[in-house]
């Protein structure tokens, strides 16, 4: 079966609540009911009440931008799956760089929260990616493999299906740099080949598997033509309407 493409808007930590229930209304009214995609908005915390009002009605996903493991209880500052869903979220994204890089969160800490949405019914985007130091010491393919495997550590089959890869070169994010198309692809096919180790290879050819860093109204269609690319996790360029509905209706 063909993955269906997958356009989602990481907002970070922007826009005040009011701004962000305008651009969640403009995106639903030009991306909805695109039955052949999925498009989902990641606000921060504080708008998600207010975003999922603008786009009640539509088939735009609501996500978090984190999730704790723990369903409540003294865990100052973190949000419970529970709460995500309260406010309508389906989906949440996990792993991101800047949560790894500029808040210490390690690849177990990455797995928990993602274990922990899976028990709760959201469906995690897992965010990998290696750092320009990385990449220059030719040993992209060993991180992003130790964040693959600790990410999905206990995840079995049946919960595999649910999740959504994010491949998000540190250095190309909100860097200006893309990764070229052949560099994204051939990351791409291997952390495919990577999930066919750890499940079977059917399940490995459905994981949807998102290309994340800079990406434009410019560079998307060429990066979507690549056969191991099935979307594309945005930030920069999310934050504008007109941006992302052209990033949404890539050619
Ligand atoms: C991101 O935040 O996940 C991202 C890829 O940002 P940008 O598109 O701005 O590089």
């Amino acid at each position: 079966m063909p993955r269906k493409p997958f356009i989602a808007g990481n907002w970070k930590m922007s826009l005040a609540t009011n701004e962000a229930s305008q651009l969640a209304m403009s995106i639903a009214s030009t991306c909805s009911d695109l039955s052949d995609r999925d498009v989902l908005i990641a606000p921060s915390f504080t708008a998600l009440h207010a975003v999922a009002d603008a786009i009640k009605g539509s088939d735009i996903i609501l996500a978090g931008q984190n999730v704790c493991w723990e369903e409540q209880g003294a865990y100052t500052g973190e949000i419970s799956p529970a709460m995500l869903r309260d406010l309508g979220c389906t989906s949440v994204i996990i792993g991101h760089s800047e949560r790894r890089t500029l808040f210490g969160e390690t690849d177990q800490l990455v797995n928990k929260r993602l274990t922990g949405a899976l028990a709760h019914g959201i469906n995690p985007i897992l965010c990998v990616g290696e750092t320009l130091e990385e990449r220059e010491q030719n040993i992209t393919f060993e991180v992003l493999e130790k964040q693959m495997r600790i990410g999905l550590d206990k995840v079995d089959e049946n919960s595999a299906h649910h999740i959504v890869i994010a491949y998000e070169p540190v250095w190309a994010i909100g860097t200006g740099k893309t990764a070229s198309n052949e560099q994204a692809q051939e990351v791409h096919a291997f952390l495919r080949q990577l999930l066919a180790q750890i499940y079977k290879k059917g399940l490995a050819a459905s994981i949807r598997i998102l290309y994340g860093g800079s990406v434009k109204p410019e560079n998307i269609d060429s990066l979507m033509v690549q056969p191991d690319i099935d979307g594309a996790l945005v930030g920069g360029a999310a934050l504008n309407a007109q941006s992302f509905e052209r990033i949404v209706k890539f050619k």
